[in-house]
């Protein structure tokens, strides 16, 4: 078939047999990264998650076996050369007339039609991220609202418009996280929590609800919390049995991190480093991550260094594209393009293949499901091409 010049190759045709694989894969990857830089148009029902932590205002599916999410309902989304149609079979994406890849979506969780006894949804306590359950047990934070807020962030915009409550006990979700596993397949638990003001900065407290998940569910379990300001809080969460930990840096770029994330730019990257080497101490290499954001205006060489420096000591960079979310206050700033991005997932899939870090190696959380990534789909081609053919060009 031909190719129109900016266009993705085909990624899975009727006929795809006759594709060369490593070709298939470079498009693939293509794809998946441009997917998550210019959004989906949908024209079928999709499920959704807006505001919040993780991935806002995005809907999730499968395109080509990997698990994504892709914005869908931001400014660019809407312009996206990009939809997702119904066809015969299930779902596939098109640009145009063109057929570019079979994809799945996730249809509503089962769970979210119970209710506790006291009549708390259960889609009000936590979600399902494609196989994730998660949930972030405390919706406040104490940098929201004021000139600490994270820029990015969207914590209080779900809670303002009541999707969840403010905050979630741990038999509530050792409740919920159970329906997940049994009715909708969770593999894991995804916990976050807003920062409070205490040493530990919230880390006890998700970490009490992770052991409550993990102890009635089976569940491995990641929770996530701002560094605590005395890293023996690392030891206490370690010791209720967690499997992963996700300490979240979001820029290694110091000016950026001032600007978009002034209470993180205070705690000093070199303090996430300190709580990473303690972390990774207790969790093992692999089950420490970071959310590293792209397309805040950072320097990409000091991006790559602090991922390769992270990787060095067993942390996960789990390397993601900004997405502006409705209701924060960079609500209004463009997505980074697909260039930009799959440059630095190249680079670090490289170092953490040379690690020995692949992105199965995180037991649970936003590092084993990769779903907000590209990550996933560049590292799988580097696996089948070490030294791939370069990628088709969308722009
Ligand atoms: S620390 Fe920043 S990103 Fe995390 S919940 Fe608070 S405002 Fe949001």
């Amino acid at each position: 078939m031909p190719v129109s010049p900016g266009a993705p190759a085909v990624v899975s045709t009727h006929d795809s047999q006759q594709v060369d694989p490593v070709a298939a894969a470079a498009a693939l990857a293509t794809l998946v990264v441009d997917l998550q830089a210019r959004g989906l148009r949908v024209e079928v029902p999709l499920e959704r998650r807006h505001g919040g932590a993780g991935p806002s205002d995005s809907g999730m599916l499968w395109v080509g076996g990997f698990a994504i999410t892709v914005p869908t309902d931001n400014a660019a989304a809407a312009d996206s050369p990009y939809v997702l149609r119904a066809e015969d079979d299930g779902f596939a994406i098109f640009e145009g007339a063109r057929r570019l890849a079979a994809a799945s979506a996730q249809r509503r969780p089962r769970f979210y039609d119970l209710s506790t006894a006291d009549g708390v949804p259960y889609w009000q306590i936590g979600l399902l991220h494609l196989d994730s359950f998660a949930s972030t047990v405390v919706q406040t934070c104490s940098y929201w609202g004021n000139d600490d807020q994270c820029k990015f962030c969207g914590i209080g915009v779900s809670l303002d418009a009541g999707r969840t409550i403010v905050k979630k006990t741990p038999q509530q979700l050792a409740e919920v996280a159970i329906a997940a596993r049994e009715l909708d397949g969770a593999v894991d638990a995804t916990l976050t929590t807003g920062s409070s003001h205490g040493v530990d900065r919230g880390a006890r407290y998700v970490a009490r609800c992770g052991q409550a998940v993990r102890e009635a569910s089976g569940l491995p379990v990641e929770v996530q919390f701002e560094p605590p300001m005395t890293l023996d809080v690392i030891d206490e969460v370690a010791d209720l049995g967690i499997d992963s930990v996700g300490i979240h840096v979001e820029s290694f770029d110091p000016a950026v991190l001032a600007r978009v994330a002034p209470a993180k730019a205070r705690t000093g990257i070199e303090h996430y480093f300190a709580a990473w080497e303690r972390a990774v101490d207790r969790f093992g290499a692999g089950q420490v991550s970071t959310y590293v954001i792209l397309g805040m205006g950072e320097d990409p060489d000091l991006t790559v260094e602090g991922c390769r420096r992270a990787i060095d000591m067993g942390v996960f960079p789990f390397v993601v594209p900004f997405r502006p979310v409705v209701g924060s206050l960079m609500a209004d700033v463009a997505p980074p393009d697909r260039a930009y991005t799959e440059r630095i997932y190249r680079t670090v899939a490289g170092y953490l293949s040379a690690r020995g870090m692949d992105t199965g190696v995180a037991k649970a959380g936003c590092a084993r499901c990769q779903a907000c990534s590209g990550l996933q789909s560049v590292q799988a081609l580097l696996q089948i091409s070490p030294r791939p053919a370069q990628l088709p060009r969308v722009v």
